[in-house]
């Protein structure tokens, strides 16, 4: 694999990989120590609100592929975390996303992920494996709109009570690196019913919530920055540590659920 090109984005820094197949993926370098790598050329779980699974799942990457990402960038960039939170769902190419995460944990990163979930014995070893962060995508309580904005993720229930047994067992160092992650997307997940249902869970699983603002890739009214605001402070009130989306979530190059795949 090489690399292709590079785009300065306002804040952030993306890079188009080619994979020897012509396949082309995104990384991006935010922070200017964290990479977020792709696991998958495309993404089997096709969440509407996200350009990565427009096409579906194309093919997984070997672990080669999620290491060279970072490989090809290390002597530039004084990378110290990784984010394995590009294009791809990490549990559904499990054996070589483990792998990478091995390889990149003996080289000393920090390493987290962005999960939907699925399956859930893989989610169970993921929760054990010595990550810096883990972020479930949740975006929604009710099972109909979950499906909906997340047509291919698992089932809804299984996941909550999956959860309410494995994260109790968790010491509280371990459980602060887990959150919930929720994308407000106007008149769909955002009223105050929604987030009472989110704010119930994320307390009585002691876990964060990270509130993401929809970067728009169609089909979607992000909500108004006052609504996102009102619903910030809404799950405090509530007790419920809430970290926001950075600015460089927000930018419209190498943002949340901007990343693209090609082909030669
Ligand atoms: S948000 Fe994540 S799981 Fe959903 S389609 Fe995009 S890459 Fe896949």
């Amino acid at each position: 694999m090489k690399l292709l090109h590079r785009v300065r984005g306002k804040f952030n820094e993306l890079f188009v990989f080619e994979l020897q197949d012509g396949y082309r993926i995104e990384g991006v370098l935010y922070r200017g120590d964290t990479l977020c790598v792709s696991t998958q050329v495309g993404c089997p779980v096709r969440c509407v609100f996200c350009a990565s699974g427009r096409q579906g799942l194309i093919r997984n990457l070997n672990a080669e592929e999620i290491y060279g990402q970072y490989s090809l960038l290390k002597g530039i960039f004084p990378i110290k975390r990784i984010a394995m939170a590009g294009i791809g769902e990490p549990l559904l190419n499990w054996k070589s996303v483990k792998e990478a995460f091995l390889a990149l944990h003996k080289e000393g990163l920090k390493i987290s992920f962005y999960t939907s979930g699925f399956p859930l014995n893989l989610l169970n070893e993921l929760i054990d494996l010595p990550h810096n962060g883990l972020t479930i995508s949740l975006h929604s309580l009710d099972p109909i709109i979950r499906k909906r904005i997340m047509p291919r993720a698992g089932d809804l229930y299984l996941l909550i009570s999956f959860l309410r047994e494995k994260i109790p067992q968790l010491n509280k160092k371990r459980r602060k690196k887990i959150s919930l992650a929720y994308i407000l997307l106007k008149g769909i997940n955002s009223s105050e019913k929604d987030l009472r249902a989110l704010a119930e869970l994320a307390r009585s699983l002691k876990v964060s919530v990270t509130l993401l603002s929809y970067n728009s890739t169609g089909g979607f009214d992000p909500v108004s920055g006052d609504d996102y605001e009102r619903a910030f402070l809404f799950l405090r009130k509530k007790g419920v540590k809430v970290t926001l989306s950075s600015r460089f979530r927000r930018d419209s190059i190498g943002g949340c659920g901007t990343l693209t795949v090609g082909k030669k």
